[in-house]
């Protein structure tokens, strides 16, 4: 993939063209994407990506995995978005393309650290396995072809011939009459999974496998392929990351989310400094209910708590002025000198409200840039409590909060499964006693609105006063605004129209 300024007239592709780029409406990814693609439409790809990964994750700790419900909930997702999910939809051609450029462009964002790659390859895997689950049958056979594997389903006769193998070795038939499955021949080395579990009939080198039982197969290969790619892309990363237009933004696409940025200050003032004690237990998020916490306790934060903290403050609404009084006021008690305070800290927090240095007017973190970057350590409380606390400290904390023993166990399994997100979103329903909070968590800020809605009756004071000009439905990419603004200008210069880009696939 290439970024070009140069300007061209657009050719349409032919029909046939449209078809033969992406004969399936889902894909193994053995081919980067070619051609020019602008920066709006990479920002734009990737954020649609990261969305819909972060629903795949979502509906698959929600509802069981190839239910009704989850794949009708999936399939509604991937329409939202417009990526392409059904094989026989009429001119498939956008969402498919799509669906290509956008997986690319996440493989550079996220094979930069074993977390994100670990994350990555299940949310795609899971899709992978949707999307092969709703494959007409008619189709499988063209689809493993094109993707390069040799899994060739056997006729009739060879069926016929060995059923009663097949149905004494393979678990998965079930009450599965034989003639109404496809049986698939493949080298013994591709399914020792099922080998291992004694699940399957060998004969001369090969396993015949049932259609059920291929899905594992084929997501393991997708699985190592993917890790491996990812691998290559980090090695040459150093080189895309000196390309001073993509390197902000891979790095706002990995640490950042979708959805509202916090940054707007419509609810500036709206929060008073004796109500934060209270706050911090019924609406703040774990992460900042332990800051909170140490702070009051060691009226002292270190350099990462202070910024993680302050930030999220300043988002619920604390103004300049009550952000200097409030962090004074705590590190008077811990004995320190008021001159030392003005001196050292007042400067800090200036800066981060944008009224010193580059004048940058921060926006509080993520979750994903708190999961991910700076990591705590010894004396520290910043971080997310669901990440970087140990299992047993992160049980005692839960407990202290009320969590009942049931929840207990449930959140800390999706920590086990690493969806530290989804695991805070089970404390939010268990804390604010909902069924389904109805939102997919990406913010400590989002959890702090979301529960003062809740609380105040249902009633979006908050929320709606704090971005008024800023709807949700719009995706944006966290940025500060200087990466934002230098993007923006590079934009500009560098857009080129999709015709033009279609012209440049040809
Ligand atoms: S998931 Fe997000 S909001 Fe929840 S504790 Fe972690 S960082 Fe905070």
């Amino acid at each position: 993939m290439e970024f070009s300024g140069v300007k061209r007239r657009k050719p349409r592709l032919a029909d046939d063209q449209r078809n033969a780029c992406y004969p399936h409406s889902l894909q193994f990814y053995l081919q980067p994407p070619s051609g020019n693609v602008s920066l709006t439409e990479f920002e734009t790809l990737a954020i649609d990506r990261v969305k819909l990964l972060k629903s795949v994750e979502n509906l698959g700790v929600s509802y069981v995995k190839g239910t009704e419900q989850y794949q009708s909930k999936l399939e509604a997702e991937l329409r939202k978005l417009k990526f392409s999910y059904r094989e026989s939809l009429e001119d498939e051609y956008e969402p498919r393309r799509k669906d290509h450029i956008s997986h690319f462009i996440l493989r550079l964002a996220y094979c930069q650290s074993e977390d994100l790659r670990r994350w990555f390859i299940q949310q795609e895997m899971d899709l992978l396995r949707f999307r092969f689950s709703i494959l007409p049958k008619d189709k499988i056979q063209s689809f493993l072809k094109d993707s390069h594997l040799q899994f060739e389903a056997i006729s009739d006769e060879e069926k016929t011939l060995r059923e009663q193998d097949i149905m004494a070795s393979s678990p998965s038939f079930g009450g599965t009459q034989l003639e109404l499955e496809s049986v698939y021949k493949i080298p013994f080395a591709e399914a020792l999974d099922l080998f291992r579990g004694r699940k399957v009939y060998l004969e001369n080198g090969f396993a015949y496998v049932p259609h059920k039982d291929i899905v594992a197969i084929i997501l393991n290969e997708f699985r190592t392929k993917l890790s491996k790619a990812l691998a290559l892309t980090a090695r040459s990363l150093p080189a895309v990351q000196s390309d001073e237009r993509l390197q902000p933004l891979l790095n706002h696409l990995s640490h950042s989310y979708t959805g509202q940025d916090y940054s707007t200050q419509g609810n500036v003032g709206k929060i008073s400094l004796d109500q934060i004690d209270s706050l911090s237990t019924k609406s703040f998020p774990p992460c900042m209910r332990q800051l909170h916490k140490a702070l009051r306790e060691n009226h002292h934060l270190r350099h990462g708590g202070r910024m993680q903290y302050g930030l999220f403050l300043k988002g619920i609404g604390l103004t300049l002025e009550q952000a200097l009084q409030f962090w004074k006021q705590e590190f008077i008690r811990g004995k320190m000198d008021p001159d030392k305070f003005d001196k050292g800290y007042s400067y800090n927090i200036r800066h981060s409200y944008g009224k010193e240095g580059k004048r940058t007017d921060y926006t509080p973190y993520s979750c994903m840039k708190i999961i991910l970057t700076n990591t705590p350590g010894q004396g520290d409380y910043h971080g997310c409590p669901f990440r970087h606390s140990d299992p047993e400290l992160l049980r005692q904390k839960l407990q202290a909060y009320k969590i009942p023993a049931a929840g207990l166990s449930q959140i800390l399994d999706l920590v086990k499964g690493t969806h530290y997100q989804v695991a805070c979103q089970k404390f939010f329903e268990m804390t604010h006693n909902v069924d389904d909070c109805g939102f997919s968590l990406s913010h400590p800020n989002q959890f702090f609105f979301e529960s003062q809605r809740i609380l105040g009756g249902g009633k979006d004071i908050k929320k709606e006063s704090v971005q008024p000009e800023t709807p949700q439905t719009r995706p944006s990419v966290q940025r500060s605004k200087d990466s934002s603004s230098a993007l923006d200008s590079l934009s500009s210069s560098l857009d080129m129209d999709l015709e033009e880009l279609e012209e440049l696939l040809q």
